[in-house]
């Protein structure tokens, strides 16, 4: 019998699965799907890492195993209302950062939390799901994501609702070669547009001219033709990054806010997205589940010292009270950002670029955005 059973091997469930093997616990972790494999380029598919989600990737022996050119290091982000007449710029610097995150390849990172497993002695059973009724543990870890089906099973319910838009993602190339009129530090930045189309985030990959496009739009952007979404990012970006030269396959993924109404139950917690699922625009859904893996260990280690069982609700709870905060007010947060950024009205519009220039000119709440981008706060 083991101690933990995790079930869902994603970013989260894998680094609470190496933290918590880490820590001596005895570990199990299912995944249905296969086992990934390295990409030869960066695709599409990243996320915007904080460097506090780094650290702890760090500790767990997984950042080390992520090849160089799968991770971008980024310096500054700049925020653009659309409009063309509000806008904000970041760096770390301001924030006394030596970085504001980072953007790293999705598979990559899978792939160095496999590497990193098979190094530590931990199994991963992939292409397995696992009968809760039948499995011994003393705590059950679900981890299989927004649409958990552990979660059901498990009778905790949650609230949410579809935003009607996809995020749309794709890999876009801009001219290698910067002219005159273009920043230096364009490959070192990430950009964002609330574009009338939606959410536009523009990051860098390790790879001269080359950004993961994610769009969230209520707009098909997927079946267009590739010269009229080529058409439309050129417009989007306002051509502060240069024309776009190319796009690769474009994806896409349902947008949906969600929250589970408890994260535990006796013997039984949720983590990551299968607690709770936010907006993509402020790239926080893995950096909050990131936080719920390394809080949750540290509980657990807590309730060993204590002589408690790891499965008691009262051990949970206190986990569950530390991260439904955060989590229920980053999702706040990019609620109000989607609906002050995506309305139509005038009024909300010029409180939105005049709102932009007041944090661009204040440095005190300059120094704050800062801190919640980059996860400080
Ligand atoms: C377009 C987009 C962009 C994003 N960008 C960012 C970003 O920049 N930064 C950021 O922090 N977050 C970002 N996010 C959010 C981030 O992707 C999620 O928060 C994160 O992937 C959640 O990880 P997870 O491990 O909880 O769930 P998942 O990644 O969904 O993993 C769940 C795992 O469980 C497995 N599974 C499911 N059911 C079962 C079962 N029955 N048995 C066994 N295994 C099962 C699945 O195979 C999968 O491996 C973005 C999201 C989207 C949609």
């Amino acid at each position: 019998m083991s101690e933990v059973v995790i079930i869902g091997a994603g970013f989260i469930g894998m680094s609470f699965a190496l933290a918590a093997h880490q820590q001596g616990f005895g570990v199990e972790v299912y995944d249905k799907a296969a086992a990934p494999v390295l990409p030869k380029a960066a695709t599409s598919q990243v996320i915007a890492v904080n460097p506090v989600s780094a650290e702890f990737l760090a500790e767990i022996g997984v950042w080390g195993l992520i090849p160089d050119r799968f991770v971008a290091k980024y310096q500054r982000m700049s925020v653009f209302d659309g409009q063309g007449t509000g806008s904000i710029s970041f760096t770390a610097e301001e924030g006394g950062l030596t970085c504001l995150g980072y953007i790293v390849d999705q598979v990559a990172l899978r792939v160095a939390m496999s590497e990193c497993a098979i190094v530590q002695g931990l199994e991963v059973k992939w292409t397995e799901t696992a009968d809760i009724d039948e499995l011994q543990r003393d705590l059950l870890v679900a981890a299989d994501g927004a649409h958990s089906a552990t979660r059901e099973k498990l009778g905790l319910k949650k609230v949410g609702y579809s935003y009607g838009q996809n995020a749309t993602v794709c890999v876009a190339e801009f001219s290698p070669e910067l002219s005159p009129e273009l920043s230096p530090e364009r490959d070192r930045q990430a950009y964002q547009w609330f574009s009338d189309s939606g959410p536009l985030a523009l990051l860098p990959l390790n790879d001269r001219g080359k950004f993961a496009v994610v769009w969230s739009s209520s707009q098909d952007l997927v079946s267009i033709s590739e010269t009229a979404f080529i058409l439309a990012l050129e417009a989007s970006t306002e051509g502060k990054l240069g024309g776009v030269q190319g796009v690769s396959l474009r994806h896409s993924f349902p947008l949906m806010q969600q929250q589970a109404w408890r994260y535990v139950t006796e013997g039984a917690v949720l983590l990551g997205d299968a607690a709770h699922a936010i907006h993509p625009l402020a790239g926080q859904g893995a950096n909050l589940g990131f936080a719920d893996a390394s809080c949750l260990v540290t509980e657990l280690s807590a309730a060993r010292l204590e002589g408690r069982g790891i499965g008691d609700l009262g051990v949970l709870t206190r986990y569950e009270q530390k991260r439904k905060t955060e989590s229920r007010l980053a999702a706040l947060a990019m609620e109000g950002f989607h609906q002050t950024f995506t309305s139509d009205s005038s009024i909300v519009g010029l409180f939105r670029s005049r709102g932009l220039r007041l944090v661009n000119e204040n440095k005190i709440l300059k120094r704050l955005a800062i801190s919640v981008a980059s996860g400080q706060l």
